[in-house]
């Protein structure tokens, strides 16, 4: 069986899909978000579909560049730039959180720019969620408020009710969810893997586009497929970890595995930071809210969370050891401050500890691919 046909997979190809269509078909409603710290499942028990916004195969931002000015991080600009040219049209609503001070700034630019009518001719409701930067229980506390607000929000724009219930079986849906998704991460970390850091990639866009009941039974059809699937040896390539900025796009994985690596692990948002958790377990079921926020809050961090630099290299540490991996690509999209200091600090602290290290700056869509290919290779000559 071969990955690079598998329909699911090339669904990460595009931003729209025939399950989309579909829903909409329906009459059901889409809610489009940026970022991994929004309650999916909030919106999945109000019977919306949560809809993960990239800008995958936008190679210019002209549009977005009259709005934004060069220095703002391009993969928000490219989103913009889709957005202000409809692409995005088949949501309901967007939900913008304070990730970083680029995508707040969305939110400001979609109100001013996007939701005119001169763009768009229909009602977008617009949600956003305010996040503190520090993890401690007053943080917490105010993350569930703004939770709480969140499902009034809701009940009140989609005239629905989201009792525990209905939350609770969203939950077990997404709790699942992830558990596929790290069984898959276990048939890519092995010594001899069945799946590329490409296909992983792929996987998790297209996980993060469709209903999530349709997205488990793809999962676990993959996951059946696979068993046929020989294992690959890849002994002859460096294993690689990817770690930073969002990657949205196979282009710049593809260019990484066709330089002689393995992207055998990552520490992105389309990736293990999407089901990398040890609390799923935390449910009780008596106050859902509570037990979702404690998950999104208390998981493993992105840097957006200023006091948490340690447990994020905790985590790299260990799973460079699970993956075996030889080297470490440290990538950030130019001017992302977030990823920029938390990579500049990883980059002395995997040194010390004899981890071969490249720090890269990139745009969101890599366009000068040569230059990028060619420092890609000569850390693939570095390490032994
Ligand atoms: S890549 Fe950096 S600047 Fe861009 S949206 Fe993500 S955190 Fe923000």
């Amino acid at each position: 069986m071969n990955l690079k046909d598998d329909p699911f997979l090339n669904m990460s190809n595009s931003i729209i899909n025939s399950y989309i269509k579909d829903w909409q078909a329906s009459n059901k409603k889409i809610i489009g978000y940026y970022c991994t710290y929004i309650p999916e499942e909030l919106l999945h028990a109000a019977g919306i579909l949560p809809y993960r916004i990239r800008a995958t195969g936008n190679k210019d931002t002209e549009l977005a560049d009259t709005y934004m000015v060069r220095f703002t991080c391009s993969f928000v600009r490219a989103t913009l730039d889709l957005a202000l040219k409809g692409v995005y049209n088949f949501m309901d609503g967007f939900l913008i959180c304070n990730s970083c001070d680029h995508s707040r700034r969305m939110f400001e630019l979609f109100d001013l720019k996007v939701f005119n009518k001169e763009r768009i001719d229909k009602k977008i409701d617009r949600f956003y969620l305010s996040i503190p930067h520090i993890i401690t229980e007053e943080g917490l506390n105010w993350y569930l408020k703004e939770i709480e607000e969140l499902r009034e929000e809701l009940e009140l724009a989609y005239d629905c009710e989201i009792p525990n219930e209905k939350l609770n079986h969203s939950i077990d849906i997404y709790d699942q969810n992830r558990k596929l998704l790290r069984d898959l991460h276990e048939l890519q970390i092995q010594e001899f893997p069945k799946i590329t850091g490409t296909e992983a990639l792929q996987i998790s866009m297209a996980n993060a586009s469709v209903p999530k009941e349709i997205a488990n039974e793809e999962l676990k059809r993959i996951l059946k497929d696979l068993e046929k699937k020989e294992e690959m040896d890849v002994s002859s390539k460096k294993r690689i970890m990817l770690v930073g900025s969002v990657v949205d796009n196979i282009d710049f994985t593809q260019l990484i595995e066709n330089s002689g690596a393995f992207i055998a692990s990552d520490f992105i948002c389309f990736g293990t930071r999407n089901f990398h958790d040890s609390l799923d377990n935390i449910d009780s079921g008596a106050n859902p809210l509570k037990d979702l926020t404690k998950r999104l809050y208390y998981r493993i961090s992105c840097p957006r969370m200023m006091d948490d630099h340690e447990n994020r290299l905790n985590f790299l540490t260990e799973e460079i050891n699970n993956a075996n991996i030889d080297g470490v690509i440290l990538q950030h999209i130019n001017n992302c401050d977030l990823h920029g200091c938390d990579n500049m600090l990883y980059t002395h602290e995997l040194k010390e500890l004899d981890i071969p290290v490249l720090n890269v700056d990139r745009e969101s869509y890599q366009a000068d691919t040569t230059r990028m290919q060619t420092r890609i290779e000569a850390f693939m000559e570095m390490i032994k």
